[in-house]
């Protein structure tokens, strides 16, 4: 059953071009309410737990890196159909590849440096929202 939330990141890329108040304009303007929000920093082993599940892909250490580098922006989001729209809204992994007006097609610059993150399925979105928010922390 669907829980409505989601979980994302906006990424070291997207922090330090200053593009926070842009991707959350567009994720207010899509209808998706802020269950939790906090601005934080990976280090290399929590980025490289946080991506677990690609440790056998061959980029996975230039992920780690890269999500390690500098600070995030990490939210739990709410909205009926969370995680496939805003799937939608953020467009295709590939910058090059995603959607007109889409999060990444306005903000990513690369495959790997793609300005945000977005949970691929309910039970995903609950395994990374607990990674960065305890209860208390949840609106
Ligand atoms: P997502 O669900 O659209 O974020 O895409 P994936 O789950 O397939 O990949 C997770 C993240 O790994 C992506 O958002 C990118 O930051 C990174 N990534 C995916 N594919 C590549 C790649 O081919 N090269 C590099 N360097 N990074 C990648």
């Amino acid at each position: 059953m669907a829980t409505n939330r989601t979980f994302t990141m906006i990424k070291p890329d997207a922090v330090e071009k200053n593009y926070i108040g842009g991707i959350l304009d567009k994720i207010n303007a899509a209808g998706f309410r802020i269950v939790a929000m906090k601005y934080t920093k990976l280090s290399k082993v929590e980025a490289g737990a946080f991506y677990e599940v690609h440790s056998e892909r061959p980029f996975y250490r230039e992920l780690v890196d890269y999500m390690s580098n500098g600070p995030i922006v990490a939210a739990i989001l709410e909205k009926e159909n969370a995680v496939e729209d805003f799937r939608t809204l953020i467009g295709a992994t590939n910058p090059a590849e995603a959607a007109e007006g889409t999060i990444r097609k306005l903000y990513a610059e690369s495959i790997s440096a793609n300005a945000v993150h977005g949970s691929d399925s309910d039970d995903n979105a609950a395994i990374e929202g607990n990674f960065f928010f305890s209860s208390l922390e949840r609106f």
